[in-house]
């Protein structure tokens, strides 16, 4: 049966279709519509089957790994940065292996479209000793779970499935099995002490071998099922290329668009690969151009003495691939001599209006932003913030510096420490406070530094597309305050009105209350998201607001500091409100323009 389906939705149709039945994971760009495509499915479908969103990719990790201990079929979904955070889970699991299927899905971003770091987790498969596939399409992305389901019972592996974001974000048609009945394995753990609690040295270090001998057979694997298949296909060239995944498609492209004589071998497992075989195919080349993203996976493996690629300077080493890319290699290794058919114009930065990223309009975090920079001024603070829409605070001069997620509380310690005369501010949103910051936050109240820590709270993963989070699906059980409280400190507590003067005097009352403590403060500040209709219907006014042009002084403040999208200068040099993008949170009218120059439109007309 014939469905167009994006790569995350043909992942999770996937993931049906082989079986798993038990899926946890932590929404990161561009991995998350997987769960939530699983979850929608699993619904449609009603099936009995698991999906979960995790605290952090490592809990995900742990999850889904007890069911593969346990002889299930299952999956654990992350980005390549959050497969940092599992990092842990996975080394040790790699080792110890499992009865049923264990899926790691780590979605990759080439070319940072919304990640802090490029990564590789094909090299994350190969620093763990792990099969990895790399999937060029839709329907790639579909049969490789399937087969990866596979692969990981028949040796007893975790399993990394690595799609990039031009994958898992476009659409194809995929051929996909009709009328599946779903029957996931059932649970059976078998009691092992060696196996499932070993220490070293004894059986761990004879688990390191047998890992050792399982990439041995895995790799031959590799070379009967997927490569040599591939080679009986060469029909001999001056060049050969090398690729893996998405970048294949750009390599195939460029040779037939333009006649080149070169042919591809797109390797679908990238590690392990067998590299003997591939460094003797190697010498019946003229040369031999490895073209992978991003990081040198493939190449790392081999060593003919023929092969070009990022180690020779002659393929790109940062970004994702083109087809323009693709030609300007070709061009270092003398295989096409004519200009760059793909050349794009050079990009006009004036024919387009400046447009930095930032919050929505009506969004809490801006008046939250805008309050603790009015009260605690930059000169005489570093402000230190996290991961999630709340970065986009950058955009209002109230971040400083950010790491990675959970990093704002330890950061702040550490800042603390090396600025005692200045007031250090945290600022982290609910998700990622539950993700990692509360262990930050525990080292920080035993250690007594002294900061302030504003948890933002809006009860949602917002910048990920609003998925749910551990306080959001069980309140009663589940809340930051009584955490906080819990580790022994007062949690202040303020329910967000989009009333900037109330925001205001919450900040100034932390302020007084910083000056005698010798602990962290921590505030929650219960907020909603604009997006999330459920609450901001009943939490925003609906009142649109316009500007009295006779009291605008033009001083900037709403423009430069605010930053609310609607506002902008106009013909007159005031500012005026656009009716269509404004929120009609009426957040700016009160506290905000020094000339009280913002007005309710229309007498308080409804939006
Ligand atoms: S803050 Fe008030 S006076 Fe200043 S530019 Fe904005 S609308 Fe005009
Ligand atoms: S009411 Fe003011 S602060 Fe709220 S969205 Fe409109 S312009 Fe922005």
């Amino acid at each position: 049966m014939k469905q167009i389906l994006m790569g995350n939705e043909a992942i999770a149709l996937g993931l049906i279709h082989a079986d798993v039945d038990v899926v946890s994971g932590y929404p990161g760009t561009p991995s998350s519509e997987i769960l939530t495509n699983y979850q929608k499915l699993k619904d449609k479908l009603n099936l009995t089957a698991y999906a979960e969103w995790a605290t952090n990719e490592k809990v995900g990790y742990e999850v889904a790994y007890a069911n593969a201990m346990s002889g299930k079929n299952s999956c654990a979904t992350m980005k390549q940065v959050g497969l940092n955070v599992a990092s842990d889970a996975l080394m040790s699991s790699a080792y110890i292996g499992n009865i049923g299927a264990m899926l790691l899905i780590s979605a990759d971003d080439p070319g940072f479209y919304s990640s802090q770091t490029e990564q590789d987790s094909r090299t994350f498969a190969k620093f763990a000793r792990i099969p990895v596939l790399d999937p060029a399409s839709p329907q790639e992305a579909y049969d490789f779970v399937k087969l990866g389901v596979e692969i990981s019972r028949k040796f007893e592996s975790p399993f990394m499935l690595r799609p990039v974001m031009r994958v898992g974000h476009a659409r194809g048609i995929c051929e996909v099995e009709e009328n599946h009945e779903f029957n996931p394995p059932k649970a059976n753990f078998i009691k092992n002490t060696n196996r499932w609690a070993g220490v070293p040295p004894g059986p761990r270090s004879v688990q390191g071998g047998e890992l050792l001998n399982k990439v041995e057979q895995i790799r031959d694997y590799n070379l009967q099922t997927f490569i040599s298949p591939k080679i009986a296909e060469l029909k001999g060239a001056k060049t050969l290329c090398i690729s893996s995944g998405v970048a294949s498609t750009y390599v195939r492209e460029a040779i037939e668009e333009n006649k080149l004589d070169a042919e591809v071998l797109k390797l679908d497992m990238p590690y392990p690969l067998p590299y003997h075989k591939l460094n003797e195919l190697c010498k019946s080349y003229e040369q031999v151009i490895i073209f992978e993203e991003p990081y040198p996976c493939i190449e790392e493996q081999l060593n003919a003495p023929n092969l070009l690629g990022k180690f020779s300077g002659h393929v790109h080493q940062i970004h994702e691939f083109s087809k323009e890319k693709v030609i300007e290699s070709f061009k270092k290794a003398r295989l096409f001599n004519d200009s760059n058919p793909y050349q794009a114009s050079k990009f006009n930065a004036h024919s387009i209006a400046s447009r930095p990223p930032t919050l929505c309009p009506g969004c809490p975090h801006r008046d939250v932003f805008y309050a603790m920079t009015r009260t605690f001024r930059s000169k005489n603070s570093i402000y230190v913030s996290d991961i999630g829409c709340y970065t986009l605070g950058l955009n209002q001069n109230a971040i400083d510096s950010f790491l990675c997620m959970g990093a704002s509380v330890s950061m702040a310690s550490g800042f603390s420490l090396a600025h005692p005369e200045k007031t250090v501010i945290s600022t982290i949103g609910d998700s990622t406070f539950l993700h990692s910051g509360v262990t930050g936050l525990i080292n920080a109240i035993y250690q007594k530094h002294k900061f302030i820590l504003l948890i933002m709270d809006n009860s949602i993963a917002a910048m990920t597309g609003r998925q749910t989070t551990p306080e959001r699906s069980n309140p009663e059980n589940i809340d930051i305050k009584r955490i906080v409280e819990g580790c022994g400190i007062t949690c202040h507590e303020y329910v967000y009105k989009p009333d900037m003067n109330k925001t205001l005097d919450f900040m100034k009352e932390l302020k007084e209350i910083y000056k005698t403590s010798d602990m962290p403060i921590v505030a929650v500040i219960r907020e909603f998201c604009v997006l999330d209709k459920e609450r901001s219907n009943k939490l925003l006014p609906h009142k649109l607001v316009s500007v009295d042009s006779d009291k605008c002084v033009e001083c900037d403040t709403c423009i430069s500091k605010y930053k609310c999208p609607p506002m902008s200068y106009g013909e007159n040099h005031k500012v005026e409100i656009d009716p269509f993008l404004c929120a009609g949170c009426a957040a700016c009218i009160d506290g905000l323009c020094p000339t009280d120059a913002f007005v309710l439109a229309d007498l308080g007309e409804e939006k």
